[in-house]
């Protein structure tokens, strides 16, 4: 079968795509040594594109990429595409999520509503016109304070209802299986099956 490089050197990443997609060597993009996309859509999906459309110009090879993000409903949907820069180019996630807070003070409980969103998308090759794109939402609501240790961004200030908790306290597995990131991927690649099978 064909490979397919994504456009990612997360290692998490590749596992969880690989073990979905077994019959595709998923290969990363530093392999290649492929410089990453300037991000520079103003919406998840156009960055998504941005990042697989450059990963398979330079790797001439179908691609999967990924964009995602906080989009907090009090602020308008910020920090939205530039949640890893929320507080600046070269932000700590601290630094980030410190912002967010400062921005949500005083906003009571009930309007601090707040979802993570992953968008994914297959191309088969640079010039690709029909891309195929999946989206998870993962909803939740912004805390006050920072709890928890595990996980990654702003997972310390994001209440998941239906756990009970904040991400940074699930156990690795469980934010797996339920997040923004884990739902787009079950879909993208059942549409990539599908249309494989069509
Ligand atoms: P990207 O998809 O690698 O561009 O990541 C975007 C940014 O969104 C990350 O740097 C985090 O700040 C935030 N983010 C995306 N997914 C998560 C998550 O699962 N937990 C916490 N923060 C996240």
């Amino acid at each position: 079968m064909h490979k397919i490089v994504l456009a990612s050197g997360n290692p998490g990443k590749i596992r969880e795509i690989q073990a979905i997609l077994a019959n595709h060597p998923i290969v990363p993009q530093s392999e290649f040594n492929v410089a990453d996309a300037e991000e520079t859509g103003a919406t998840f999906v156009e960055n998504a594109i941005l990042k697989a459309r450059n990963a398979a110009l330079h790797c001439n090879l179908p691609a999967i990429a990924d964009d995602s993000g906080l989009v907090v409903d009090a602020l308008g949907g910020a920090p939205g595409v530039i949640s890893a820069r929320y507080a600046g180019v070269g932000a700590s996630d601290r630094d980030n999520l410190d912002k967010l807070l400062r921005e949500l003070e005083g906003v009571p409980d009930e309007l601090r509503t707040a979802r993570f969103i992953c968008v994914m998308v297959f191309m088969e090759h640079a010039n690709d016109p029909c891309p195929v794109i999946a989206q998870g939402v993962w909803e939740g609501r912004i805390l006050d304070h920072a709890i928890g240790e595990n996980g990654f961004g702003y997972d310390p200030v994001f209440w998941v209802p239906e756990q009970n908790c904040a991400s940074a306290e699930l156990p690795a597995a469980v934010k797996n299986s339920l997040s923004h990131r884990a739902q787009a991927l079950k879909t993208l690649t059942a549409l990539i099956k599908a249309k494989e099978t069509a």
